[in-house]
């Protein structure tokens, strides 16, 4: 399946990406196509990649960076 198409502007991709398939939203999410993505829904709706929140996991979650 194709790598979902929101990889060069997604925040959470940015962040977790270098980690490939090792990170496990990348593996179930970004590299096979992120149908149930709910960032990717988002985006789809026609959210630009500012109003769509850093916080946002892919699984609808939300993300607390340490400090
Ligand atoms: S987190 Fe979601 S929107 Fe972002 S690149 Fe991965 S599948 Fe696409």
């Amino acid at each position: 399946m194709a790598e979902c198409e929101f990889t060069q502007v997604c925040s959470i991709f940015a962040q977790f990406g270098p980690e490939g398939l090792d990170n496990f939203f990348i593996r179930a999410y970004c590299t096979t196509g992120g149908q149930k993505c709910k960032r990717k829904a988002l985006y789809l709706e026609g959210k630009g990649p500012d109003e769509v929140p850093a916080t946002l996991l892919p699984n609808g979650m939300q993300w607390s960076t340490p400090g």
